[in-house]
């Protein structure tokens, strides 16, 4: 807890509201606390070490708060908007711009989020719950990687996620990092200049000791190189925390169970299955797979098969503190994303991801999950136990064959090829539509 507060209160990285909230969550932990005898003593001494923390955080807000001369007076409504006056959010001013946002998966949540924070009206429509269980972000984990062997240019804007990641931590007031490290197996033919590449983007690679890794199944002539600043993102956590953050934000409306089934790119504007026509300044379609029956942007559709697994308990403790890996298995094509903080060993394969028409074409889920198992990615594949087997789609764009964040109309934007680095880079999408905003006219 002490950490957390010293987080949100040191400069230069101080928040006031980010420090609110941190304190209104802590607030509502121990209230919802059923104290008995046996931990009462851990209660009061929770409840003096926040009072302690929060002291200067509470006089800050007090103080704000007291511009206004006297109590609030008056009806509900005029104490509410004198109260608000001195709350610690940004309000509009003159510039700001209404966001409206398609799909609440990690793009969506993350560019509401920075939006908000810039002083931007939001509105976010989900066609589900938010967050949506069955949005292609809802996972486990995700693996934050940077090296992209031979391909600079993605390299140096993976290294740019991967910071913006950690700063998210800190703005959002919740730890979904796992800095266990990324391992890539390259050909050894690739890795001198894939150390080269490394240096020049800023980003740490070294060649471990042989036999590091003895769980995890290298091609024959791979040689594995670990990028230590690396690890797993807790996505799940990193949803939940975003929603938190929008829900308790005044400049934010989160309106789950609206499917959107028309965008008006040029207005811009949305239709929802309700008939309520939305207008906005600035529009990001982000609904993942499903954004190609709003938007026309040329994708090509994937389907894979993960495999969540259990290690044998002698391999347990190792694996809590494994690094992702990947270019596994004999053929260098498998990846694993280790277990930890409640979550369990996921694997798959390139050879198990298929390009679809559709997401309702016919599938043999157990034969996709074999061909996943047989892999090769684990040294010793029987000693780990099978716990679930999960379908997921992501699109690409159709001509590159990677994701992208494509321009839709004079103020739309759409990011229906999300592609399989979507997770990570979903920070720069945020930046990206937070700056248009800046070039959009009010
Ligand atoms: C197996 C697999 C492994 C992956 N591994 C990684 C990884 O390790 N690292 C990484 O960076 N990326 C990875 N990705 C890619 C990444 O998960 C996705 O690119 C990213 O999650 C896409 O997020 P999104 O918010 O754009 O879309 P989604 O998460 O799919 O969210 C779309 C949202 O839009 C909503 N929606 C849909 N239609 C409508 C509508 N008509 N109206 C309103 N709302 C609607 C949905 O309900 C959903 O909530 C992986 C993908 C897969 C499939």
């Amino acid at each position: 807890m002490r950490e957390r507060f010293a987080a949100c209160y040191e400069l230069p990285a101080f928040s006031l509201h980010r420090a609110a909230g941190v304190l209104t969550e802590q607030l509502a932990r121990l209230d919802q606390w059923h104290v008995t005898v046996a931990d009462a003593g851990d209660f009061c001494h929770q409840v003096e070490e926040l009072l302690r923390c929060a002291a200067p955080i509470l006089v800050d807000l007090a103080a704000r708060a007291g511009a206004e001369p006297g109590l609030p007076t008056g009806g509900p409504a005029e104490i509410q908007a004198r109260v608000l006056r001195g709350w610690p959010w940004r309000w509009p001013d003159m510039a700001a711009q209404r966001v409206l946002v398609v799909g609440a998966g990690v793009t969506g949540l993350l560019t509401a989020v920075r939006c908000a924070a810039a002083g931007h009206r939001v509105v976010v429509l989900d066609r589900g719950p938010v967050p949506n269980p069955a949005a292609t972000s809802f996972d486990q984990h995700r693996a934050l990687r940077a090296l992209h062997v031979d391909d600079p240019a993605t390299t140096a804007a993976a290294a740019t996620a991967r910071r913006r990641w950690s700063v998210l931590e800190g703005e959002l007031g919740e730890r979904f990092r796992r800095p266990v490290g990324v391992v890539t197996a390259v050909p050894a033919d690739a890795v001198a200049r894939s150390l080269a590449l490394a240096a020049d983007a800023g980003v740490g690679l070294s060649v471990p000791a042989p036999g590091a890794f003895a769980p995890v199944a290298f091609p024959d002539h791979g040689v594995a190189l670990f990028e230590p600043d690396g690890g797993v993102l807790l996505a799940e956590r990193v949803l939940r925390a975003a929603v938190r953050w929008l829900s308790h934000h005044p400049l934010v409306e989160l309106r789950p169970w609206q499917p959107v089934v028309d965008v008006d790119t040029a207005a811009p504007a949305v239709t929802t299955a309700r008939g309520e026509r939305l207008r906005g300044d600035v529009l990001l379609v982000a609904a993942g797979p499903w954004s190609r029956a709003l938007v026309d942007v040329p994708t090509t559709l994937y389907r894979q098969t993960v495999v969540y697994l259990r290690p044998p308990e002698d391999l347990a403790d190792w694996w809590e503190t494994a690094p992702c890996v990947g270019g596994a298995g004999p053929d260098g094509r498998s990846w694993l994303v280790p277990p930890g903080a409640g979550t369990d060993l996921k694997t798959s394969t390139a050879a198990a991801c298929r390009a679809v028409g559709s997401l309702d074409d016919p599938d043999d889920p157990d034969h996709w999950a074999d061909v996943v198992l047989r892999a090769g990615a684990l040294a010793d594949p029987d000693r780990y136990r099978v716990v679930a087997a999960r379908t997921c789609h992501y699109a690409v764009d159709a001509a590159t064959g990677a994701g992208a964040l494509t321009r839709v109309g004079p103020a739309a934007w759409a990011r229906a090829a999300s592609g399989g680095d979507g997770f990570r880079t979903a920070p720069l999408v945020a930046d990206h539509i937070a700056d248009a905003l800046a070039a959009v006219p009010a």
